[in-house]
C-alpha cells in the first residue's frame, strides 16, 4: 500500500468541519466503498492526480460530463476565450442560440429547448411543462432511475406495483410526492397498469432510457417502444432524461440508439463541457408554453452562462465532427468490460456486467441485473474491497456499486491494458477478503 494519503486526509478534515460530510454531493465522499476520497487537483486526458501527487487512470469522467478526457485543449481554450470576455451578462448572449441549434441538430423530433443550471433543474422544469401542458397531476417514474433531486421525483417505489411512491428523503412531505408513481423498470405491464388504474390522469413518464444511476441497466427489447406506445394512447408525454445518455451513447443519445422518439429531452452533463448546465427540449407546440410565450414560470440568474455555453459547444462540435470516435470509445469499453470479467471469473469472483458504448457497470452479483431489484442483490462488501484495491492500484473508479462508469475519448488502449492488469490484483484482494 504505498499511496500517500496525507494531504488529501488533511483536507478532508479541514472540509468536515465547514462542509457536511466535507463534500458538495454525498457519493463523492466513499462511504459507499469505504476508504479516504482522494482530494483531485488536477486532469488531463484520462488521467487525474490527487493532493498527495498520486496519478490516476480514471473511469468517472465527473459522472459523465468529460467525454473528451480532462482539460481537453478545444474545451480549456474555448472557457478561456469566453471568461477574456465576461463571465456572465445576465442577459442574451450569442454563444445561447449557437449551442441550441448545435443540440437541437442531434434531436430531429426537438424544436426549441431551455437552458438551466444543472440536470436536476431540466427534469424538474420539464415536468411542471409537462403537467402544464396536459393538464394532469401524475407523473411515472421508476425505481433505480435518477432524476436529480428535486423533491417529486426523490420517491421510492411503494410495495407492489402502481401504489403511490414514497418520499426518499427525509425534509419532502407525502404530500408533495403523492402524484408520483414510482414503478419498476423494464416491466412494460406494470405501466400499462398504472394507465389503467390512473387513466387520463397520468401527465408523463419520465425514464432514462438506458439507465446510469443504478449502475448501467439498458432497456429491455422493446421496451422503449411499450413506453411510447402507452403514453401515446393515453395522450400523456414520454419524457427521456438523457442527461447521461445524450450525446454520450451516440451524438444523438439513446433515442438514435433505440430509435424510439419521445415528446421530451432533459440534456446535461456532456452539453456543460464540465460546466454547470441543463436543458430541456421539445416541440414547439410544448416549448412555447415556457415564460416568457407562456404560463409556465421557469428562470435563471446563470442559465445561458457564457462559459457554461462556450465548454458545451467545444464538446458538442467536436463530437459532431468526430463522430468516429463513438465507435472507438465502444470498442475500447468492449475489450475493457470483457477482459475485466475474465479476469473476475479466473479469480473466483462472481461479477456480472451491463455496458452500452462506453458506460458501463460491473455488478458483484450473479445473473442478470435488469432492474432494481436484480441491482440490489449485489455485494456491495465485495464491490468495495475491489474499488479500494483499484485505487491504490491507481483506477479511480465511480465510488458507488450503482453509478455507471465511463470510457472517455482521451483513453488509451495502454489505460485499457493497464486497468485489466490493476484489476486482476484487485480480485485477488476481493477473493481473499
Ligand atoms: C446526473 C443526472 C441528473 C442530475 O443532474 P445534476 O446536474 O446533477 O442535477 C439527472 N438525470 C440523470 C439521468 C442524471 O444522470
Amino acid at each position: 500500500m504505498g499511496r500517500k494519503t496525507e494531504q488529501s486526509r488533511k483536507l478532508q478534515k479541514r472540509a468536515e468541519a465547514v462542509i457536511p460530510g466535507g463534500v458538495n454531493s454525498p457519493v463523492r465522499a466513499f462511504r459507499a466503498v469505504g476508504g479516504e476520497p482522494p482530494f483531485i487537483v488536477r486532469g488531463e486526458g484520462s488521467r487525474i492526480w490527487d493532493a498527495d501527487g498520486n496519478e490516476y487512470i480514471e473511469y468517472l469522467g465527473s459522472w459523465g460530463p468529460l467525454i473528451l478526457g480532462h482539460a481537453a485543449p478545444e474545451v480549456v481554450e474555448a472557457v478561456i476565450a469566453a471568461a477574456r470576455k465576461g463571465t456572465s451578462f445576465g442577459a442574451s448572449n450569442p454563444l445561447e442560440p449557437e449551442l441550441a441549434e448545435v443540440v437541437l441538430s442531434a434531436f430531429p423530433k426537438m424544436e426549441k429547448i431551455r437552458f438551466v443550471n444543472s440536470g436536476t433543474e431540466a427534469t424538474m422544469s420539464a415536468i411542471r411543462l409537462a403537467r402544464a401542458y396536459t393538464r394532469r397531476k401524475y407523473v411515472v417514474k421508476f425505481e433505480g432511475c435518477y432524476h436529480g433531486h428535486a423533491d417529486a421525483l426523490l420517491v421510492k417505489a411503494g410495495s407492489g406495483v402502481a401504489t403511490l411512491g414514497i418520499p426518499g428523503s427525509a425534509g419532502v412531505p407525502q404530500e408533495f410526492t403523492q402524484f408520483t408513481l414510482a414503478l419498476p423498470y423494464n416491466d412494460a405491464e406494470a405501466v400499462d397498469q398504472a394507465f389503467k388504474k390512473f387513466k387520463g390522469q397520468i401527465a408523463c413518464v419520465i425514464v432514462e432510457p438506458v439507465v446510469g444511476n443504478m449502475g448501467c441497466v439498458p432497456p429491455a427489447k422493446g421496451y422503449l417502444d411499450a413506453l411510447r406506445y402507452i403514453t401515446s394512447r393515453d395522450n400523456a408525454l414520454l419524457i427521456f432524461d438523457e442527461v447521461m445518455t445524450g450525446f454520450r451513447l451516440a451524438f444523438g443519445g439513446a433515442q438514435e440508439v433505440y430509435g424510439t422518439a419521445p415528446d421530451m429531452t432533459t440534456l446535461g452533463k456532456i452539453i456543460g463541457g464540465g460546466l454547470p448546465v441543463g436543458a430541456y427540449a421539445g416541440p414547439a407546440e410544448l416549448m412555447d408554453m415556457v415564460a416568457p410565450l407562456g404560463p409556465v414560470y421557469q428562470a435563471g440568474t446563470l442559465s445561458g452562462n457564457p462559459l457554461a455555453m462556450s465548454a458545451g459547444l467545444a464538446t458538442v462540435c467536436y463530437l459532431r465532427e468526430n463522430r468516429e470516435l463513438y465507435g472507438r470509445m465502444e470498442r475500447a469499453a468492449g475489450t475493457l468490460v470483457t477482459m475485466v470479467a475474465e479476469a473476475a471469473k479466473e479469480a473466483g469472483v462472481s461479477i456480472t456486467y451491463n455496458r452500452v458504448g462506453s458506460m458501463f457497470t460491473w455488478f458483484f452479483a450473479e445473473g442478470p441485473v435488469t432492474n432494481w431489484a436484480t441491482a440490489s442483490k449485489s455485494d456491495t462488501e465485495a464491490f468495495g474491497r475491489f474499488h479500494r484495491a483499484m485505487l491504490e492500484a491507481g483506477v479511480y473508479l465511480p465510488p458507488s456499486q450503482y453509478e455507471a462508469a465511463f470510457l472517455s475519448a482521451a483513453h488509451t488502449d495502454e489505460d485499457v491494458r493497464q486497468t485489466v492488469a490493476a484489476a486482476r490484483e484487485a480480485f485477488a484482494v476481493v477473493e481473499a477478503k
